[in-house]
């Protein structure tokens, strides 16, 4: 196993971006390279602190508050009665934890989600809720037996995401300059009513309660 490799082990694959990498296996890469520091990792907090510390023999510190806090473990859930189905959350999502299809009802699969919440600020319903998760468990070093679990699914889910997104951007460029500006022209302008026609239904309907 390359360097590179044992640190993603170590990491907790939200793929949440916190540390400022699109991703874990790219701060895993900077790590292993010496250019990133091993405290920016808030979803993993002290104990991933800790093993980091461990495997590359540098002294143990304080997660950096600007990468953010660690929150306890948790998913998150969709508000079904308010979702529009415009599909931002499944754009954000980065290991496809999210089903539905476009103007119809969307929903986080419970197994799948990390907690990464990536998918709340894009939603214009402002429909996704945070759930506390039941595996509370937190190691004094590492991740846990669920965590590494959860980490080993969302890490494939992650791979199968970028896979496809790099498949899609090739096909995308063999089209014809004309109907890729027609196509993404179409699909905004028919999200955008949409959005705000929900927005003005949501807002009659906090009025008539007032
Ligand atoms: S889980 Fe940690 S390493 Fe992975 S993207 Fe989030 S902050 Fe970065
Ligand atoms: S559903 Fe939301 S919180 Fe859960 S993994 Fe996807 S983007 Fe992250
Ligand atoms: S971003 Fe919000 S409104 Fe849009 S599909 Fe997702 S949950 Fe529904």
């Amino acid at each position: 196993m390359t360097l590179v490799e044992k640190i993603d082990q170590l990491l907790p694959q939200t793929q949440c971006e916190q540390c400022g990498f699109r991703g874990c296996l790219p701060y895993a890469e900077s790590l292993s390279k010496g250019e990133s520091n091993i405290n920016r990792c808030p979803p993993g907090g002290i104990p991933v602190m800790k093993s980091l510390a461990r495997l590359l023999n540098q002294p143990e510190t304080p997660i950096d508050p600007e990468c953010g806090t660690t929150l306890p473990l948790h998913t998150v859930y969709i508000d079904e009665t308010l979702c529009i189905g415009c599909t931002k959350c499944i754009q954000a999502c980065p290991i496809d934890a999210i089903v539905g299809t476009k103007k119809k009802m969307h929903t986080v699969i419970q197994s799948e989600c990390t907690g990464c919440d990536l998918c709340i600020p894009p939603c214009p319903l402002d429909c996704i809720y945070i759930k506390p998760s039941e595996e509370a468990f937190v190691p004094e070093v590492g991740l846990s037996d669920m965590q590494k679990i959860r980490a080993n699914k969302s890490r494939a889910r992650y791979q199968a995401r970028q896979k496809r997104s790099e498949n899609r951007t090739t096909i995308t460029k063999t089209l014809p300059p004309q109907e890729k500006i027609l196509a993404s022209r179409s699909s905004d302008a028919d999200m955008l009513s949409l959005i705000a026609m929900a927005k003005a239904k949501t807002q009659a309907k906090h009025q008539e309660r007032e």
